[in-house]
């Protein structure tokens, strides 16, 4: 069934503006949102949905925490951006915060989740020349295959997906994918004395939330150790709670040699990014070799500072493990045809859907925004479920209600 949608005159408007102005890199659905509040958004017809991306997990702490955009106001009166030529008063306190509160030695701030990326991948080949010794230019940077780790010619470098890079040529060299959750495939790789790092996402999630099994990182963590090389989690849409740990590398009580962060240490109010190690790894940069503009910004300190500290004292690592789980089982009672496999850890999840019309995943989407709930598919026939952290088991329930009615409507 092909879904009628109908948008008001007043969403219409703002369609066309993008249409005519935007250059056209993405594929929005058709809602146009101007409000919102925890896990809500509200469009500019004033109609409240539940926002079950939240921003590709930026928004773990919920939209507008009231303690995240008190800390950008009242930060941002008083001083934004000096950048790095001088220092400020909130950039060293945030270093000792947040490398206290991973346990690292030392962070280097970003802003985007892909310059971070970039950023420990420059890390991984300083390392590797000067601290493993590998000849000049050999290093090489074991990857996965489906990777998602961000969109710059660097990183798409190395991506399996055509669409990220599809005459977008020619890229950079020194990356070698390998299958994810394939430990004897890493082993295999890692023969090679010019790796220097094993770059990977520990839920694959623009993939589709692919979990690798059991044991996964604890592997990778010998097999990292038994070679000499770096183990470099992206973390940035699996870190800060959202897989009902700190860490998804928490799991497995596994610490990475460099850590990816980004997204949610903003709470979806600026883009703040974060790289993480010990000082063998990060002194290798040297002044003048690597910064950005924004990067350590005081205004980003101070949020990010808060966001941080609003997971904690809220308890959303517990709250996104006990949902998640209500979440799964009460999506798992649902009986439509369509409904392939539902998976999921804390509140990253996706369902797959079992149809014979290829665009089914889309148009259950525009269904569920009709019933108040948005979500986006990814990959064709998978759609992610990763709402705000502060949802609760009655907002659960409700959501997988909408779920139902609107794969009762895909008929
Ligand atoms: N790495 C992972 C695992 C991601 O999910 C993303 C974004 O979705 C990125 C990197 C890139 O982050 P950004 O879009 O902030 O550059």
């Amino acid at each position: 069934m092909q879904p009628v949608i109908q948008a008001s005159a007043n969403t219409q408007y703002y369609l066309n503006l993008e249409e005519k102005f935007g250059a056209h890199n993405y594929h929005p659905l058709p809602v146009v949102l101007s409000k919102g509040k925890g896990v809500f958004v509200w469009d500019v017809d004033n109609k409240r949905y539940y926002d079950f991306l939240s921003g590709y997990s930026a928004v773990n702490q919920g939209h507008c925490h009231p303690k995240i955009i008190d800390a950008l106001i009242e930060q941002a009166q008083k001083l934004t951006l000096t950048s790095r030529a001088y220092y400020n008063n909130l950039l060293g306190e945030y270093e000792e915060f947040i490398t206290g509160y991973f346990g690292y030695q030392k962070v280097l701030p970003m802003n985007t989740g892909v310059e971070a990326v970039e950023t420990a991948l420059k890390l991984c080949r300083k390392w590797a020349y000067q601290v493993k010794g590998i000849a000049e230019n050999k290093a090489k940077i074991i990857v996965c295959n489906n990777n998602f780790h961000g969109r710059t010619l660097g990183v798409i470098s190395f991506s399996s997906d055509p669409t990220a890079t599809n005459n977008y040529g020619p890229f950079l060299p020194g990356y070698e994918p390998i299958p994810y959750n394939n430990l004897a495939a890493l082993e295999k790789a890692l023969q090679d004395k010019n790796v220097a790092a094993f770059l990977f996402e520990p839920i694959q999630g623009e993939a589709g939330v692919i979990i690798p099994d059991d044991g996964y990182y604890k592997g990778i963590r010998q097999l990292c150790d038994k070679y000499n090389i770096l183990m470099v989690a992206d973390e940035i849409q699996t870190g800060l709670s959202r897989t009902g740990r700190l860490l998804a590398c928490d799991h497995e009580k596994v610490r990475p040699d460099i850590l990816i962060l980004g997204k949610a240490l903003s709470g979806g109010t600026l883009p703040v990014s974060a790289v993480l190690a010990d000082d063998e790894i990060m002194l290798t940069i040297k002044p003048g070799e690597h910064g950005s503009t924004y990067g350590g910004n005081p205004l980003a300190c101070a949020v990010a500072m808060t966001a941080l500290t609003v997971l904690k004292e809220e308890k959303m690592a517990a709250n996104a493990e006990a949902m998640g789980e209500i979440f799964r089982n009460e999506m798992q009672k649902i009986n439509s045809p369509f409904l392939r496999t539902v998976r999921g850890r804390g509140l990253m999840n996706a369902i797959e859907i079992e149809h014979s019309n290829r665009e089914a995943a889309w148009e259950l989407c525009l269904i569920l925004k009709e019933n108040g709930l948005l979500a986006k598919p990814t990959h064709g026939d998978k759609i992610r479920f990763t709402p705000p952290l502060v949802i609760t088991e009655e907002q659960v329930k409700d959501c997988v209600n909408i779920i139902e009615k609107s794969l009762d409507a895909l008929k």
